[in-house]
């Protein structure tokens, strides 16, 4: 579609009921001339709060409080936007928190934790698309019905082919009636369980599924690829790519223009401000992307795109919550292919991506983000052929593009349990203070 753009509002611009106004602000005011795709998150931090419940209901512990907690923000929220029971997105909205409580009350110990974790998650951005499509006064279309996945529950990959199709025939001829809301994050698959031997029995189940935290950058990313967008523009509470974490690091600065590549780089060492997988699609059709902030929308922000620039200013980058792990083998041999695929087929097995790695003659360490239950299926997998050691409560620094003076900065006062340089990258782990 000609002159199309995608618009992505993360958690923090529809934490509340002023917040979304300020969104239609920016619509109504900085939008586009031509068509408009919008893609919503889950309100605040609404996903970690889901994520907890879901947490208690599987191991059937009571989340009632909590429960309790969420609807409530969320119904005051539609009060406080207009929106009511009369009309037909209040209508949906109450059912889709009844429908909240109902799955959770049938979660079971022996459900799949990942498949039912999408089943619960995925609320948080249903609730907050219905919101947003009310005050903006806008269609919305279900992310379930175009972005078209496979089973990898909470990290399922895209099938670009029927992606590409349902996104087509889903939204074009809606998009020439106004902006259509959808949410991020979320896909849909649908698999076949067979009930006998006859194929003509087989059960299709719809399922939601959930593309990695964070990841309504991506879905911007792939409804822009599949709609040859013009742009994409991803409204945060920050004045575009910064060089560090606010949060963190005091003294930021905004690059107004970067390339794809350094961005896919930082956001692979973790920057918080783009999820890594919104890069390649944008890039691949040579879409831009905006980064801009909901709270001053006339500012410049950044430009990630196609470009050279000159050397860029240090970027510091935290992980936090991570796990060391250490491996040697238990006979004292070294550590070799044979030993490292064992290692690696684990580590896939139990979910658990490097962050970082390096090996000596008989140990070999990996730091990984810390998920306790994938961590303890890590160490049952591979007890028997390695002694394992661990450290959790660590961090990991990554500073791209450094110089001597921002190593001597950050590492200052800090005991190092790994360190690794390469020509533009320098990494070190540590406790966390
Ligand atoms: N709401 C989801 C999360 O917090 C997805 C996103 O915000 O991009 O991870
Ligand atoms: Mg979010």
């Amino acid at each position: 579609m000609e002159k199309l753009q995608v618009y992505k509002f993360g958690g923090a611009s529809v934490k509340d009921a002023a917040a979304i106004l300020n969104l239609c602000r920016i619509v109504r005011d900085f939008g586009p001339q031509g068509p408009l795709v919008v893609v919503v998150s889950a309100m605040g931090k609404t996903t970690n709060a889901l994520e907890e419940i879901y947490d208690l209901a599987y191991k059937q512990q009571s989340y009632e409080a909590q429960l309790q907690l969420l609807e409530q923000f969320h119904q005051q929220t539609a009060t406080k936007l207009g929106l009511t029971s009369e009309s037909s997105i209040g209508w949906y909205f109450n059912k889709l928190l009844l429908q909240l409580r109902q799955r959770l009350a049938k979660i079971k110990a022996t459900d799949d934790y990942d498949e039912y974790y999408d089943q619960v998650v995925s609320f948080g951005e249903m609730l907050a698309s219905q919101l947003v499509a009310h005050a903006l006064g806008a269609q919305s279309f279900n992310s379930q019905q175009l972005i078209s996945t496979d089973t990898s529950w909470r990290e399922a990959r895209v099938d670009w082919q029927k992606t590409a199709a349902n996104v087509r025939y889903g939204l074009t001829e809606l998009l020439l009636a106004g902006p259509v809301v959808t949410q991020g994050f979320l896909g849909g698959t649908s698999y076949g369980v067979a009930t006998t031997q006859d194929p003509a029995k087989t059960i299709y189940k719809e399922r939601t599924t959930t593309l990695g935290r964070e990841g309504s950058d991506y879905t911007a990313a792939i409804l822009a690829y599949c709609l040859r967008a013009e742009a994409v523009t991803i409204w945060k509470d920050v004045a575009g790519l910064l060089n560090a974490d606010p949060k963190i690091f005091p003294d930021t600065v905004r690059y107004p223009e970067i390339s794809y590549r350094e961005t896919i780089e930082m956001a692979y060492y973790g920057a918080s401000v783009i999820h890594p997988k919104t890069l390649k699609p944008l890039a691949d059709r040579n879409i831009p992307l905006r980064v801009k902030s909901f709270l001053d929308p006339a500012a410049e922000g950044t430009l990630i795109h196609d470009c050279q620039h000159p050397a860029l200013a240090p970027a510091f980058i935290r992980k936090a919550d991570q796990c060391l792990l250490s491996f040697a083998s238990k006979d004292f041999s070294f550590i070799s292919e044979e030993n490292l695929a064992v290692i690696f087929a684990a580590l896939a097995q139990a979910k658990l991506k490097i962050n970082v790695m390096q090996n000596s003659a008989i140990s070999f360490s990996v730091c990984t983000d810390f998920v306790e239950r994938r961590v303890h299926q890590l160490l049952d997998l591979l007890r028997e052929q390695f002694t394992l050691h661990y450290n959790t409560g660590v961090q990991l620094f990554t500073i791209k593009n450094y110089d001597a003076a921002s190593i001597a900065q950050l590492t200052a006062g800090k005991r190092l349990l790994l360190e690794q340089r390469t020509r533009s990258t320098f990494q070190f782990v540590c406790q966390a203070s």
